[in-house]
């Protein structure tokens, strides 16, 4: 059976309603205040892993710049390595210089598989010429 949340209070509805039971949140209303993108940075908040990661995956092949502190904070926030690491990535792929730091930062990441994907994507950044502006 699917399982709904309310993009407000994150809290779990049977079916697809119109208003949150838990918070009363006008759902419809909630969803079309947001352009893609801020659902997508909005959805690394969501209870499913799956669907953080998905978002985590598609802000990085998109390259959205505004999504950066969003990842950096679900870097922090999270103890899921696999959510870490596809954060990681989306990091390598926007590549700003705070995407640069938080990678160099995760280099140290007690975590040998993080650590070492954070010095792979780092060292893949190093052989691409940088792009104008950056
Ligand atoms: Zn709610």
């Amino acid at each position: 059976m699917t399982t709904f949340y309310c993009p407000k209070c994150w809290g779990e509805m049977k079916e697809d309603l119109k208003i949150c039971p838990h918070c009363g949140a006008n759902i419809p209303k909630i969803w079309a205040s947001f352009s893609y993108e801020d659902k997508l940075i909005h959805a690394l908040g969501h209870p499913e892993p799956t669907t953080v990661m998905r978002s985590a995956w598609l802000l990085g092949e998109k390259k959205v710049e505004k999504a950066v502190p969003a990842l950096i904070e679900l870097i922090k926030s999270t103890r899921d390595i696999y959510i870490i690491l596809e954060a990681t990535r989306a990091l390598g792929k926007i590549n700003t210089p705070d995407c640069r730091q938080a990678l160099s930062d995760l280099t140290h990441h007690p975590v040998r598989m993080i650590s070492r994907e954070a010095r792979t994507i780092l060292k893949e950044l190093q052989d691409i010429p940088a792009k104008p502006g950056q």
